[in-house]
């Protein structure tokens, strides 16, 4: 990546955290920092989007917490301890936004929901109107909720996800396609 950055006055990135950021386990939640493992190149694409201006914030389902797998604490120390290694590595997330309902509690906010990313735009005083805003993720569930937020959506094969055909059967499909962060960044850049 050793093309100019070009800043942008009022880009906002709304990313997902397991398989965008680190890694994604199948069977399994990220329950601790020690089991936190970012994905290779995820710091790097993380500054590339802080030098060209871009707001960047995480959105992501922790239904762990409220099935009493973690608690809210621990979640807490992991979002802490993720944005410390993204600023000592040039990079800045703005915000995290978590859900920690089960699907059986029906929230708002969890993922295919908007409420998280609603929390985003009022609690940041975002403006998605008058900006160019992406929504990342690995999984179905993160593409419609950027539909649903109207932002462009961008799926990257790093996570959930890893096979572009696996899109086949989605109703709603993402408007872009990328191998992971590093990859989703020709699109946003
Ligand atoms: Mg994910
Ligand atoms: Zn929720």
């Amino acid at each position: 990546m050793d093309k100019a950055v070009k800043v942008r006055p009022s880009l906002n990135v709304f990313l997902d955290r397991d398989g965008v950021i680190c890694r994604y386990f199948a069977h399994d939640f990220t329950k601790s920092w020690e089991e936190f493992e970012f994905l290779s190149g995820a710091r790097e694409a993380l500054k590339m989007l802080n030098q060209a201006g871009a707001k960047v914030i995480v959105i992501s389902n922790q239904s762990g917490v409220n099935k009493g797998i973690y608690s809210a604490k621990d979640l807490q120390e992991i979002d802490r301890r993720m944005s410390e290694a993204v600023t000592a590595s040039g990079g800045r997330i703005a915000a995290s936004f978590y859900c920690p309902h089960t699907i059986a509690e029906a929230c708002l906010c969890r993922k295919p929901g908007t409420g998280l990313v609603q929390k985003a735009v009022s609690e940041l005083n975002l403006n998605l109107k008058e900006s160019t805003a992406y929504f990342v993720g690995d999984s179905e569930t993160d593409i419609i909720t950027g539909e649903r937020s109207e932002l462009t959506t961008i799926l990257v094969l790093s996570g959930q996800t890893v096979l572009a055909k696996e899109t086949e059967g989605w109703k709603i499909k993402p408007d872009h396609i990328a191998p992971d962060l590093t990859g989703a960044l020709k699109y946003i850049l």
